[in-house]
């Protein structure tokens, strides 16, 4: 079959590859309908040492099962899925507490031990746990929408959930790329009162206010928090949806908080280190988040997806057959498109 291969950083290739094959009784193998490329595949993509065998990427998807090992008990061949970025039991303590990231038996897709969706199909591990049916036909006008389940919208509810977002409050948004613009969508339905997206990017910021952004700050550093200040009687504000994970993002999005504030992280932190603690301490800020349990999500988020109270599906601006993968990569890294849409 054909897949995305990274070997290095800025070298994505189409190759042939060995078909995805139930391997496990618990597997369940997938041909993939719709991929996309992630904000966090950019991060391999600038920086990943050369590797002869590569990795094959994707961690996003939705697609047919094809045929399920012999211990699958809730999914069937031709049931339309989407499939989350980790697979997850759905049985331990983690999962049973909805954090599916921390599965006692569970890991993540696209990298060098679980290949990714980029691609024609692919082995879904504890696949009754993870994939999700979907009660829509593989041509439904939905789709873009619904693939945004198994992450950036749930990634972007997760932040806003430990960024404590909740009616009347304030909230900021530290970022503009998908996970961002999905974290306005998911303010906005929280009933965030004022949603102040952080971004410069035109497109993006256009796109953050049909979602619900009521503000724009596209200062950054001490400008950026001034400015925040300004548009909120000086506290700052009540949430923060850090949606970057640089250091500097990380910093602005503790000093814009307000004391007693919190801030939900989602982009992975690209330092060992979280900057400004002595702020977020004085002024007892709570920092949370992590890698989104995005397959607790879908449940609560799917109805509004269905019937249209949201549009996260916005967020592709660019849809590529797995040919255009490579250049989609480039497209995302030099800022040129949101997010990718791949259909193998
Ligand atoms: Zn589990």
């Amino acid at each position: 079959m054909r897949a995305t291969v990274m070997f290095g950083a800025g070298d994505v290739r189409i190759e042939t590859v060995a078909d995805a094959r139930v391997v496990e009784p618990t597997d369940a193998l997938v041909a993939v309908s719709r991929a996309c490329i992630c904000g966090s595949d950019l991060w391999p993509y600038k920086t990943m040492e050369h590797s002869d065998a590569g990795r094959v990427m994707g961690h996003e998807a939705i697609g047919v099962v094809e045929s399920v090992g012999s211990d699958v008990l809730n999914l069937k061949a031709g049931d339309l899925v989407v499939m989350p970025f980790a697979y997850s039991d759905g049985t331990c303590v983690f999962c049973h507490e909805g954090l599916h990231t921390s599965c006692i038996h569970g890991g993540f897709f696209g990298n060098e031990e679980i290949a990714g969706a980029q691609a024609e199909a692919v082995r879904v591990p504890l696949a009754d746990g993870t994939l999700f049916v979907l009660p829509v036909g593989r041509d439904d006008a939905l789709m873009p929408s619904l693939l945004t389940l198994s992450d950036v919208m749930g990634t972007g509810h997760h932040a806003a959930l430990a960024a404590k977002v909740g009616p009347g409050k304030t909230v900021a948004v530290v970022g503009d790329g998908a996970v961002g613009l999905c974290g306005v969508i998911a303010a906005r339905r929280l009933g965030a009162e004022q949603i102040i997206i952080m971004g410069r990017h035109p497109d993006r910021i256009a796109l953050a206010k049909e979602f619900g952004a009521t503000d724009v700050v596209s200062e950054r550093g001490d400008e950026a928090v001034e400015r925040v200040h300004q548009l909120t009687n000086g506290f700052g504000v009540h949430s923060v949806l850090e949606c970057v994970g640089l250091e500097q993002s990380m910093l602005t999005a503790v000093s814009i908080a307000r004391p007693g504030g919190a801030v939900g992280r989602v982009g992975v932190p690209q330092n060992e280190t979280m900057p400004a603690s002595q702020p977020a301490f004085y002024n007892n800020v709570t920092v949370s988040g992590g890698p989104a349990p995005v397959r607790a999500y879908i449940e609560e988020l799917l109805p509004d997806v269905l019937e249209g109270r949201i549009e996260p599906g916005r967020v592709f601006d660019r849809v590529v057959g797995l040919d255009g993968v490579p250049d989609g990569y480039r497209a995302m890294d030099e800022r040129e498109a949101i997010k990718v849409m791949v259909k193998p």
